[in-house]
């Protein structure tokens, strides 16, 4: 079972080609993004306090994010054997903390999947889902406060896990098929695609007031 790092900047297409990836691979998808919203629209305190942060497009602080993740990451490699992480490590503290509790766990990753384009194509791509999704962080302002931030924050984390030897950089500045095709031939080399009559559909981890829930859609 594959255990995937998804990094990109804001618009690379972490989500779209995550989302891919668990259904090809039987691993759970779990989007930090998707995570947070969904805290923000049950209205909680840990939500509104999130919030704050995400609305100017700055990152929430390691603390909290580890405190909603790390349950999530351990359920969904429990349930699945896997994890596709969606947006999730983005500081080099979160990498540090995540590589630890893998090592503990007897989980490490396989690979920090590394999703470019070129700036104006991101902001393109984001601007064009604002349209679509109605993101409230989607605006033009907010869009290139994350790009800063995903350069000071997040960026490190190429050269850190290209240190361990796990990084896999492909350009997405491309047709989907395109880096669909490359993806596949990278799991297929590591036999790590499942068989088209055993593909499970899209399961995603989410936490519930009891604990974690795995949502499966065909
Ligand atoms: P994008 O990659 O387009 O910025 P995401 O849905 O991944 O979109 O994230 C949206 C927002 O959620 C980020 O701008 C940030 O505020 C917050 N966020 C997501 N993941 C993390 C994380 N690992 N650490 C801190 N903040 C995060």
């Amino acid at each position: 079972m594959v255990r995937l790092i998804m990094l990109s900047p804001p618009g690379g297409g972490k989500g779209t080609h995550g989302r891919w990836l668990t259904q090809q691979t039987g691993a759970a998808h779990v989007s930090s993004g998707d995570l947070l919203r969904a805290e923000i629209a049950r209205g909680s305190d840990l939500g509104r306090q999130v919030a704050a942060y995400t609305a100017r497009g700055d990152l929430v602080p390691d603390e909290l994010i580890l405190s909603i993740l790390m349950p999530v990451v351990v359920a969904a490699a429990r349930e699945t054997g896997g994890y596709v992480l969606d947006g999730f490590p983005r500081t080099l503290p979160q990498a540090k903390r995540a590589a630890e509790l893998g090592v503990e766990l007897g989980l490490t990753s396989d690979a920090a999947i590394y999703l470019t384009a070129p700036e104006d194509e991101l902001v393109a791509r984001l601007l064009d889902r604002a349209e679509r999704d109605g993101r409230a962080d989607d605006t033009l302002g907010v869009i290139r406060h994350r790009l800063a931030v995903f350069a000071r924050e997040t960026a490190p984390l190429v050269e850190y896990y290209r240190d361990r030897g796990i990084l896999v950089e492909l350009s997405t500045d491309r047709p989907e098929a395109e880096v669909r095709a490359d993806l596949r031939d990278w799991l297929e080399a590591r036999g790590l695609m499942l068989p088209v009559d055993r593909l499970p559909g899209h399961r995603s981890c989410m936490p519930t007031s009891t604990g974690v829930a795995m949502k499966i859609e065909e």
